[in-house]
């Protein structure tokens, strides 16, 4: 396989996630007692930042973070050369907004703020990653964050017996008190396929999309499916495309809410399509020039590709750069 880029969007988390620390209430206390702790502070599923100068910054002091409001979950994200890294979660209600939640939007575009804070900054982590608002690795621990909280804002209840559960080791489970089940976080894989015949390949549009997008097809993987029989069920489902061979080529964190996107690129039995209308607006062949236009936004119908946080750019160029079409 050749070697491609390694700066798949939400990738890169450089945290030492000290899993040995989160039974170890003494070496909790430690942590959260360095003078160097530092928080990131969620709100409705949004990161809250501060304004350093030009830049912006996700990572408040510890004990600053804890004063934004009555904290209902504080989670050890893990420690890097800068010390350790919590995660807290702020109540629904600490924030004001000034539009409703767009459920089908793309991008979360409420502009929220925390009364007591006007000066904090709060926005969608997808927007944040997209412009390249914050480095990196910070961008990174932010998805690590956004997944567990919101696992945690979701779940607090026993899925055995209905009673109120707490967070356990540090926010990496939750126990419950009254017949003890204990639960995990889950993170759900979804495959993520780039379909290629010859030198064309698959690529479609949900109604949801921004206008004139295209990306390859996806799904989540189900009970009883391997990540290939999940790639094959997806397009078939959606595209009426039987597809023989697939083949792994790179995963991404997506925590929207708490995913694993599997990579794939799979190899076309047939060309003639048969599109589920339910699940998609448009599906269509693109050829290797067209691809390349689409990555580089000029194509001639203005269609274009996910940007470089998504996986499935990294597909495309891989497909691109791949001479020989090895599936
Ligand atoms: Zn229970």
């Amino acid at each position: 396989m050749s070697v491609f880029r390694l700066d798949i969007g939400f990738a890169g988390n450089p945290l030492d996630r000290l899993s040995s620390a989160r039974d170890d209430a003494a070496r909790l206390a430690e942590l959260a007692g360095e003078a160097r702790a530092r928080a990131v502070a969620f709100v409705q599923s949004m990161p809250t930042l501060r304004v350093e100068g030009e830049r912006l910054s996700s990572f408040h002091p510890l004990a600053t973070a804890r004063a934004f409001g009555a904290i209902r979950e504080e989670i050890l994200l893990g420690r890097d050369e800068n010390g350790p890294v919590f995660a807290l979660l702020l109540p629904d209600d600490a924030a004001c907004s000034e539009a409703p939640l767009d459920a089908g939007a793309f991008v979360d575009q409420r502009r929220l703020i925390l009364p007591a804070f006007p000066k904090l900054q709060i926005r969608d982590l997808r927007a944040l990653a997209s412009k390249d608002a914050l480095p990196r690795a910070e961008i990174a621990i932010l998805a690590q964050a956004r997944a567990i909280l919101n696992y945690h804002a979701n779940h607090r209840f026993c899925a055995a017996c209905g009673a109120p559960t707490r967070s356990a080791q540090a926010g990496w489970r939750r126990d419950c008190p009254a017949c003890a089940a204990k639960h995990f976080p889950r993170t759900d894989p979804a495959v993520i396929v780039n379909v290629a015949n010859r030198d064309f390949c698959l690529l479609g549009r949900q109604k949801n999309f921004p206008e004139r997008m295209y990306s390859c097809l996806a799904g989540f993987v189900e009970a009883g499916e391997t990540f290939e029989e999940a790639a094959r069920r997806e397009v078939m489902e959606e595209a009426g495309i039987a597809v023989g061979a697939v083949a792994y080529v790179a995963s991404q964190p997506w925590p929207f809410p708490a995913s694993v996107m599997v990579g794939c690129e799979a190899e076309a039995l047939s060309r003639e399509i048969a599109m589920d209308r339910a699940e998609l607006e448009d599906c269509r062949w693109f050829s290797r020039a067209e691809v390349l236009a689409l990555l580089e936004g000029r194509h001639d119908q203005g269609f274009f590709a996910p940007g470089k946080i998504a996986v499935a750019r990294t597909l495309l160029e891989h497909w691109l750069r791949d001479d020989q079409v090895r599936i």
